[in-house]
């Protein structure tokens, strides 16, 4: 069988990387979470979440600041120039009853609220310039 796996080192500080330490703590596995950028701040201005991408929002503590900084519906509306609404699209919700189907969110607020998350799930968050190529990394079980 085997070895149980009770701790992780994840190289991203991105979307991917706060989100996996979030999942990875609820199943109490020790999580050491490395960033490369000394800034450690999220490129670009807004990001759409639609579908599965808002499977991962019911996260304990995420959902709640998620709601109050994103703009959410359960459909994406198309107008044309004059202002006239030309289409209807639904975005029904795969996530749940309680977590819309469409959201967009700028990114700093996004990148904030799972940095908050992630520090307050107990994962070792390092800001390090050298990143990934620290010696000690590299032996890192
Ligand atoms: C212009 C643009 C628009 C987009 N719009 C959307 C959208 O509307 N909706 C959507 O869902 N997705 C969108 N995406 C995609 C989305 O941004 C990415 O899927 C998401 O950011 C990926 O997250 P990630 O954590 O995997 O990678 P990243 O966000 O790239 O994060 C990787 C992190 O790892 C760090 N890193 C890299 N190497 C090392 C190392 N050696 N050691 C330590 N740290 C390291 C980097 O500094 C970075 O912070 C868009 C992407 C772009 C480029």
């Amino acid at each position: 069988m085997a070895a149980p796996i009770n701790k992780v080192l994840i190289i991203d500080g991105g979307f991917s990387g706060m989100a996996a330490a979030i999942e990875l703590r609820k199943h109490g596995i020790d999580v050491e979470l490395l960033e490369l950028n000394q800034d450690w701040r999220s490129y670009g201005a807004g990001n759409n979440m639609a579908g599965a991408s808002m499977c991962v929002q019911p996260q304990p503590g995420v959902m709640d600041a998620f709601m109050e900084e994103s703009a959410a519906s359960n459909s994406v509306d198309g107008y044309i120039a004059t202002g006239c609404r030309a289409a209807r699209l639904p975005t029904p919700s795969i996530a749940g009853h309680d977590v819309p189907g469409d959201c967009a969110i700028m990114r700093a607020s996004l990148a904030r609220i799972l940095a908050d998350v992630t520090r307050a799930s107990g994962t070792h968050m390092r800001r390090d310039a050298d990143g990934a190529r620290r010696p000690d990394s590299r032996s890192y079980p």
